[in-house]
């Protein structure tokens, strides 16, 4: 348990959704942690991506087709929000404190803004997959009520 305080991302190994035979579409924040983890959003069986970015096909445990949803500009969108977000102040307060030379910000901020956008683009795009699989259930659910 203080493995999951510490680091969100990691789970339990004895996930109850992994081996569920029929697996349902887990709430939104649980499905999106899973995605983030490189995790099948509906069953928690990895891995969600088959490299880097590319989405696997299907998930080998539960079948649910991960590829259904098209993320597209979504997690580039939200990790250039997020990096900005960090590298900025930080590049100002460095600026404001000591007022380096140009050549040493540049050689200290431009390869830790490409590891961060590196390290953030996959998780973010794992939730982002989640995030559409769940609306495409919620949407799949209401279909079949109004038919
Ligand atoms: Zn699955």
């Amino acid at each position: 348990m203080d493995d999951i305080l510490h680091n969100p991302l990691r789970l339990p190994e004895d996930v109850d959704l992994i081996r569920h035979p029929n697996p349902i579409m887990p709430r939104l924040w649980r499905a999106m942690r899973l995605g983030a983890a490189n995790r099948c959003p509906v069953c928690g069986t990895p891995p969600l991506f088959a490299g880097y970015l590319r989405v696997r096909a299907t998930c080998t445990q539960c079948h649910t087709q991960l590829n259904a949803v098209h993320a597209d500009d979504i997690p580039p969108y939200f990790t250039i929000l997020l990096v900005g977000h960090i590298i900025v102040p930080l590049l100002l307060l460095v600026e404001v404190n000591f007022a380096p030379p140009i050549w040493l910000e540049a050689a200290i901020f431009l390869p830790l803004t490409t590891l961060l956008t590196l390290l953030l683009l996959r998780p973010i795009k794992g939730a982002t997959v989640a995030w559409l699989l769940h609306n495409e259930s919620k949407a799949d659910a209401r279909d079949a009520f109004h038919d």
